[in-house]
């Protein structure tokens, strides 16, 4: 539906899409605190309005998150910087990424680590994400599985990233993880609350930190086909 569009007119946009629009959203980020400028650049860069529905496209760079149907949603742009943020403090080979959505953060990682792995349960939204990326020329192996196994024929991992809030952290990630590496995820707390947190493998130890408070659709199990 959007591959034939993706001209250089599509990508660059006009009006609410255009790349003045862009670069006041970069602008917003790093008044937010976002500092990594690979972050920065590369946001700056890609066309998020692509990643939702046309009717929707003129509100793709405010500060908010957006439907993109089946009860999901592309996560708001300080998220996805923040979570790229997360990723390249560790400097990292290979990434997990669970929950590719609209495909999004999966374009924006892709373009700034070396390889990128990602799964999203829904296939609908598998299929939408894995042609806009082939479209955009967007280096990320991806497909349609429950993200909670991993992708264990391509582990271990650096880092292994969730974009939904899981309640307990699936044993077959944390195993998935390289030494040193890091899950970092949404997680639920008994009172409700949702913290980004991030769980550090040392040896056979995992080591977790609570990072900041955070708002995320939920993991869920098995495969929408
Ligand atoms: N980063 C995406 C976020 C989408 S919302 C974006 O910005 O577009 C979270 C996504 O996680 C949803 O698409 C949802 O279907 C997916 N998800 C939830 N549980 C999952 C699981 N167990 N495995 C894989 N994907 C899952």
């Amino acid at each position: 539906m959007l591959l034939p569009e993706l001209s250089h007119r599509a990508r660059r946009g006009r009006g609410m899409t255009s790349q003045r629009t862009r670069d006041r959203m970069v602008e917003r980020l790093a008044s937010q605190g976002i500092r990594d400028a690979r972050v920065l650049e590369g946001m700056a860069a890609e066309p998020r309005h692509l990643f939702v529905d046309e009717a929707l496209a003129h509100r793709a760079y405010e500060d908010t998150s957006l439907p993109i149907g089946f009860g999901q949603t592309l996560s708001r742009p300080l998220t996805v910087a923040r979570m790229t943020e997360l990723v390249l403090q560790e400097a990292p080979r290979r990434v997990l990424e669970l929950g590719t959505g609209s495909g999004y953060q999966t374009l924006i990682l892709s373009r700034l680590v070396p390889a990128l792995y990602s799964v999203e349960r829904i296939s609908a939204l598998h299929q939408r994400a894995a042609k806009r990326l082939k479209g955009l020329d967007a280096p990320a192996r991806l497909k349609a599985a429950d993200g909670s196994q991993g992708w264990p024929c391509a582990a271990p991992f650096d880092v292994i990233l969730l974009t939904a809030c899981a309640r307990t952290l699936p044993a077959a990630l944390l195993e998935q993880l390289n030494d040193g590496g890091v899950l970092i995820a949404p997680l639920e707390t008994p009172d409700g609350k949702q913290w980004l947190t991030r769980v550090r493998r040392v040896g056979r130890a995992f080591e977790q930190r609570r990072l900041e408070a955070v708002r995320f659709v939920p993991l869920l199990e098995g495969v929408v086909e």
